[in-house]
């Protein structure tokens, strides 16, 4: 069953795997309204919330293990659904485990160190599953398309000799490569949307009241890049899709299926970290045998010993039975 499971994630996400080596061409090979053939919408509510219990259960686990982390990157082109991935794919999930870090422009303080610092200090811990709302790629994006971005980062002459965006594309991939390496695993997910669908939610933000808060003049401005933005994006998953930090692209056109997929990417890395609540040692189930005697003797008169392990708490029954002999 729990195999089942497992292999539809990996048939649902496959289509959206950027091949680590590939070279991607964004406007060829992804299509923004990709979506599996065998899923309708009406389907598509009750599997997402299946996905969200599903990972409710597993991050409980990797918070108790403590040995694993986290780290999902999400990035898109503004009105690509971020927040809302967010709010969907995590809405199950106890907030205590998870940390959401949105990067906007760097200020001063982050533009005086490396461009990679104010990514580093928000890293998730071990147990805890971090989101980064925009990333450390807006180090290849952004800052690429408007390089005016670059020369505010105070860099020495040096540093800007040569293929500046090889030399990022490497050092991204070698900090990635050190997280996963001492048990991160990082999750990359590209939210692809279509020039006409921007377009589209942008209109909803100026023509729906409740909206309206939404929509940034900058944002439509920022639309006149979008071929800029295609390349740089396709040059990003072409560079640092790699064996320990692959990326997915999600068509981000229908929402509904960009929740599920962002879902099932999150689903497929819990299922291969598995994490399992941490065994108790022989001796502290002894200790635990003996406070438990001791708690029973303590009942008021007329009060059950204890409730559990007469069953009257079923989901702790077994527990207790087994350790009651
Ligand atoms: P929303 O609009 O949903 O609130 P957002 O992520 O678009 O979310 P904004 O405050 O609108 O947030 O925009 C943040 C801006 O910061 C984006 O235009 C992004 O390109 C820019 N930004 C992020 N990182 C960097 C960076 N390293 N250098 C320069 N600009 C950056
Ligand atoms: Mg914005």
């Amino acid at each position: 069953m729990a195999d089942d499971r497992a292999r539809r994630v990996r048939e649902l996400i496959q289509p959206l795997l950027v091949k680590p080596g590939s070279k991607v061409d964004l406007s060829k090979d992804f299509d923004p309204r990709y979506k599996a053939g065998f899923l309708r919408k009406q389907d598509g509510q009750e599997l997402l919330q299946t996905g969200i219990s599903l990972l409710a259960d597993y991050q409980r686990r990797l918070a108790a293990q403590s040995t694993y982390g986290i780290l999902v990157c999400l990035q898109a082109l503004d009105a690509g659904g971020k927040d809302s991935t967010i709010r969907h794919v995590m809405s199950g999930i106890n907030p205590q485990g998870v940390q959401v870090s949105n990067f906007k422009v760097p200020s001063a303080e982050e533009l005086d160190h490396n461009y990679l610092w104010r990514y580093t200090c928000r890293l998730p811990a071990r147990g805890e599953i971090g989101i980064f709302n925009r990333s450390h790629y807006e180090e290849v994006l952004v800052v690429r398309v408007h390089p005016e971005n670059l020369d505010r980062q105070q860099l020495p002459e040096s540093a800007r000799r040569g293929d500046i965006w090889q030399r990022r594309f490497r050092e991204i991939n070698d900090w990635e490569r050190h997280l996963f390496d001492n048990g991160f695993k990082i999750v990359k997910l590209f939210l692809n949307l279509s020039k006409e669908q921007q377009r589209i939610r942008f209109l909803k933000r100026i023509d729906v009241p409740d909206r309206n808060w939404k929509f940034s003049a900058a944002d439509v401005r920022e639309r006149k890049w979008w071929d800029d933005y295609q390349k740089a994006f396709s040059d990003m998953l072409s560079e640092t899709s790699t064996e320990w930090a692959p990326w997915y692209v999600v068509p981000a056109d229908r929402k509904w299926f960009a929740r599920i997929c962002a879902a099932a990417v999150l689903a497929h890395t819990l299922i291969e970290i598995d994490p399992q609540y941490p065994t108790v040692s022989k001796q502290r189930l002894e200790e635990l045998r003996a406070v438990r005697a001791e708690l029973e003797r303590e009942a008021p008169a007329g009060a059950e010993s204890d409730p559990y392990a007469s069953g009257r708490h079923q989901k702790n029954r077994q527990v207790n039975k087994k350790s009651k002999k």
